[in-house]
């Protein structure tokens, strides 16, 4: 069971006045902090304290199993949030999958080409594709007796989360005034946080992927640097 399935209300005008009070001029808006990065928002978090203690395997529980069950978890929750913000995330807002102004995401087709999505598209992609692997009783086994698949498991849930990561890198960089206005920021920043400390513990991350080139670093890369410094994702190296 999740803590964070609680759906966040839905706001009457998702577009109102708080993206409007905030927006800068054509200008600013290249150079500027993103909101995301910014006091107090980039701190707004259900939780206080760190993730460590949750993510942990709790004790007679199989690896897999445990992975599987916070991949769905996730999956669940951050498709509740893409839900409430999808309105405002369309072929002409989104034109491309970007998460900063200049890195895009691709995506690769079965025939392993790489092409260029809408935002919409590709993140419906993500999610059907997901939701089917989740329902493949010969990837994830729900019944006793049933095994995970030791060799293509692991390489199926990185793909999984690397995908994730993605939609996250997407929704703080194009919706996050959106969250705002749902007043779901400390809720997504929860989410994320323990999406991160998850993927840290189970080696499931690619460091690269957070980053980002050193030219066009992530912006969610800049958060994780954050939050990992002030102690949200593990405990610190003085600590008890
Ligand atoms: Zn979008």
């Amino acid at each position: 069971m999740s803590f964070f399935g609680r759906r966040p209300k839905r706001s009457p005008t998702p577009t109102g006045s708080l993206s409007r009070q905030n927006s800068l001029t054509e200008g600013d808006a290249a150079n500027a902090k993103p909101l995301y990065l910014c006091s107090p928002f980039a701190d707004a978090a259900l939780v206080n304290g760190n993730f460590k203690t949750i993510v942990m395997l709790p004790k007679y529980v199989d690896v897999m199993e445990w992975v599987a069950v916070n991949i769905h978890d996730f999956y669940t929750n951050l498709n509740e949030f893409y839900g409430c913000i999808a309105e405002c995330c369309t072929q002409s807002s989104c034109p491309t999958m970007s998460a900063g102004s200049s890195l895009n995401y691709l995506w690769t087709t079965p025939e392993r080409k790489q092409v260029s999505l809408s935002a919409p598209t590709y993140i419906d992609s993500v999610m059907s594709s997901v939701q089917n692997l989740l329902e493949d009783e010969s990837v994830f086994p729900t019944k006793s007796g049933q095994e995970f698949h030791k060799e293509s498991f692991p390489v199926t849930v990185k793909h999984i989360y690397r995908q994730f990561l993605r939609i996250f890198a997407h929704i703080y960089h194009a919706h996050f005034p959106q969250i705002l206005h749902l007043r779901a920021e400390p809720h997504f920043n929860s989410l994320f946080a323990h999406f991160l400390a998850f993927g840290r513990e189970y080696q499931l991350l690619d460091e690269k992927d957070i980053r980002g080139d050193p030219n066009a670093p992530v912006g969610v890369g800049l958060l994780w640097e954050r939050w990992k410094s002030s102690g949200k994702l593990e405990k610190g190296a003085g600590e008890a």
